[in-house]
């Protein structure tokens, strides 16, 4: 794990514990950094209307929005699963909003890195911001 890929997984790993997850007990921090290498991060955050909750990747991209960013360079999530876990379908679609052909997307697991994707090799054929 490089040193940027460790200070990204110290800080998911950090906002994981934040998570507010009682329903699920399913705990995930995302950090990423932006192109002007500003690091957000976020925890998933569950709601009792199981439907509005939201996932880290959400919750850390919604942070990265609101501060006026809007490019993606590095995205990590972390959660405890055994096994390899990555963002869900909807996430995928998210991080493709603020992402490019260069961004990179980590899943990892407790013990650190499982995986690293690029964009398209996350959701191939995408649809995003160029289409409209
Ligand atoms: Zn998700």
């Amino acid at each position: 794990m490089d040193a940027e890929v460790r200070r990204l997984f110290e800080a998911a790993r950090a906002v994981q514990a934040n998570a507010h997850a009682p329903y699920s007990n399913y705990h995930v921090g995302c950090a990423l950094v932006t192109d002007s290498g500003t690091m957000y991060a976020g925890a998933n955050i569950e709601n009792a209307a199981y439907p509005q909750g939201l996932c880290a990747e959400a919750t850390a991209l919604a942070v990265m929005a609101s501060a006026g960013e809007r490019v993606v360079s590095v995205i990590l999530t972390v959660c405890d699963s055994e096994f390899l876990a990555t963002s869900c379908g909807g996430c995928r679609q998210k991080i493709r909003e603020f992402a490019t052909p260069d961004t990179v997307i980590h899943a990892c697991g407790p013990q650190g890195l499982w995986a690293t994707y690029s964009m398209d090799g996350l959701l191939p054929d995408s649809f995003g911001p160029e289409h409209l």
